[in-house]
């Protein structure tokens, strides 16, 4: 069974009934809103054109004020600002804008009511403010995505900066805002500020070709206070080209419209301009008529050039007529307002100034704070480099200490081999002759002051010609090697034996008897007669030695005496037919003597 079936029919038809109630209320209230919002656009749109129709719209959607949702009572709150605005309220037009800035969310609603309040704070006066605003704005420019809005901005940067005499800067935000629409509106638009800055900074001609595109394209979308402001700043070059005439004609054909769009600041610049080009053509009635209709329609704004121009006009009339006292009265108005403009023009650019001031600060305090910040960093690296370079510089150091210690060791060790080559045999390892005599001697003095007795031996191989003829130089050299090896075995370490020559070698025994050294040296003679070479049982290459011995008891502590004496005894052994041992005797030494 399907879930459809358990639900009754009235039930069923009911909640369908329910459902089509509703679907009917959403797009009932969604036509109510889309209604809305179609009457906000159009205020939007007429608003300076229809002023009139624009305000009776704003009652409409005032008396519908609880079907707006929260955005559209916000932009409600936006016209009835702009209406005070429009109407010269400025301070009433301000707080209002305020309000609306502090909760309003959506981006363009706000960069809408940033716009207007700025116009507004220049209407009021309040320069700071509104240069401190306008820059505000342009950082914003980036995120102000509505196409409408951001021309917008654009071109209040133009005006703004065009007042305070920036004409170069407004210039460039009108180039911006001229590539970033071509259509009919930035065309009046911006031809318009252009025509503008153009007469501000003395480069309009009255029959300058951009001024009839610009006023065509106002008049196509139906914007005819550009236009009409378009044609007031044309009818001034007229007046300063001395074609008052032409001036008039002009202002006179669009006057009537300027006066319906209910602008009270160009109503009344177009009314002072009309009573200078009729005091110009000699129609002083008229002259005096447009002038105080313009410091009439000026009323909010004292300090307005259309108002020291219309006082100067009246001036002229009653100087002209002759009425003196109607004159100076008119003359002190015109200074007072005249100082009025030129103080309220000078207060624009010197907000203009300060705010570019505080802007520039704020520029360098953060360029002071990155410089600061990359100083740090540099002195940051210089810092790692240092102790990379004390690092290195330690290494360098003790890299030089171990190669400096490494040399000084091998200079050393060399020194040292070389010394022991200095001081040894080269074949045998035992003492060369030299080292012998240093040794024995050293050995003798100590000898001698401790009243020790000492012998010294010297033996010769025999026959040793005969073995190097016999068996080569080679065998020898290895029979001298086992010589010096046999005879070593039976030596004490402080004996001293050296070679003195060919095969003839030396032996000092310190703190030995005559009779000790002489049986040593038998010792030491069988056991080269008993010494062969390994593997060799050759009787012939069997080496033996002769030994002579003398002691100090007989020939004093003297080396050169004991040597003489031993090799005497050795002379001896050697005649008495080798291979034995001779001792040096008293009586010898005392016949030798
Ligand atoms: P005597 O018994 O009289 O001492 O006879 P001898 O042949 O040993 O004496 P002689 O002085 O006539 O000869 C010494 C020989 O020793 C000469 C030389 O060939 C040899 N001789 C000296 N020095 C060396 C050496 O370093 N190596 C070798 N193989 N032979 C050496
Ligand atoms: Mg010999
Ligand atoms: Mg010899």
């Amino acid at each position: 069974m399907s879930n459809n079936s358990r639900v009754s029919r009235p039930a069923r038809l009911a909640g369908r009934f329910l459902l089509a109630a509703l679907a009917l209320c959403g797009v009932l209230s969604a036509f109510a809103q889309s209604n809305v919002n179609q009457l906000l656009q159009r205020a939007d749109q007429i608003k300076l054109d229809d002023n009139d129709a624009f305000q009776s719209l704003v009652k409409q959607l005032d008396a519908r004020s609880s079907e707006l949702t929260m955005l559209q009572r916000d932009w409600l709150d936006y016209f009835h600002a702009w209406q005070f605005g429009y109407l010269g309220e400025y301070p009433r037009a301000l707080t209002a804008f305020h309000d609306l800035l502090a909760h309003a969310q959506d981006p363009t609603l706000r960069a809408r009511a940033r716009i207007s309040l700025i116009f507004d704070q220049v209407n009021a006066s309040h320069f700071e403010d509104a240069y401190t605003a306008i820059s505000e704005l342009l950082k914003s420019l980036p995120q102000i995505t509505d196409h409408q809005t951001h021309l917008y901005a654009l071109l209040t940067a133009d005006y703004l900066y065009s007042d305070a005499g920036q004409f170069d800067l407004a210039l460039g935000y009108l180039d911006q805002a001229a590539a970033f629409d071509q259509g009919e509106w930035s065309k009046c638009r911006v031809g318009g500020d252009r025509i503008t800055i153009l007469y501000k900074s003395g480069q309009l001609r009255a029959d300058d070709a951009r001024i009839q595109p610009a006023v065509d394209a106002c008049q196509r979308i139906g914007d005819v206070n550009d236009k009409d402001s378009i044609v007031f700043y044309q009818a001034r070059a007229l007046l300063d080209e001395n074609r008052a005439a032409d001036a008039l004609k002009v202002l006179q054909a669009h006057d009537a419209e300027v006066l319906a769009s209910h602008s009270a600041a160009l109503t009344s610049d177009f009314r002072a301009t009309l009573a200078q080009a009729y005091l110009r053509t000699g129609d002083l009635d008229h002259a005096r008529e447009y002038a105080l209709s313009a410091i009439a329609q000026a009323n909010k704004q004292p300090f307005a050039k259309s108002v020291a121009d219309s006082y100067d006009v009246l001036y002229s009339i009653a100087k002209r007529q002759g009425d003196d006292a109607a004159a100076l009265a008119w003359f002190e108005k015109y200074a007072a307002a005249d100082k009025g403009y030129l103080n309220d023009l000078s207060a624009r650019t010197l907000a203009y100034q300060m705010v570019h001031q505080r802007v520039l600060d704020s520029q360098r305090r953060l360029e002071a704070v990155t410089d600061r910040n990359k100083m740090l960093a540099l002195q940051q690296q210089v810092e790692a480099q240092k102790s990379r370079s004390r690092l290195l510089y330690i290494l360098l150091l003790l890299s030089g200490l171990v190669i400096v210690g490494g040399w000084a060791y091998r200079t050393k060790r060399s020194q040292i081999k070389f010394q022991r080559l200095a001081r040894r045999d080269g074949l045998t390892g035992i003492c060369n002759r030299q080292h012998f005599f240093d040794s024995a001697q050293d050995s003798l003095r100590y000898c001698a002051r401790a009243s020790r007795e000492a012998c010294v031996l010297v033996l010769d191989l025999d026959h040793f010609k005969s073995v190097n003829d016999m068996h080569g130089h080679a065998a020898g050299d290895d029979a001298l090697k086992r010589a010096v090896a046999v005879c070593q075995v039976q030596l004490r370490s402080i004996d001293v034996f050296g070679r003195l020559g060919g095969e003839e070698f030396a032996i000092l025994l310190p703190d030995c008897p005559l009779a000790v050294a002489r049986q040593r040296a038998e010792a030491m003679r069988e056991s080269i007669a008993a010494s062969r070479r390994e593997g060799d049982a050759a009787a012939d290459l069997l080496v033996t030695a002769s030994f002579g011995v003398a002691g100090t008891q007989a020939c004093g502590y003297n080396l050169t005496s004991l040597l003489a004496a031993a090799d005497d005894a050795l002379y001896t052994a050697k005649r008495a037919g080798r291979n034995r041992v001779e001792v040096h005797h008293v009586a010898e030494t005392a016949a030798a003597t």
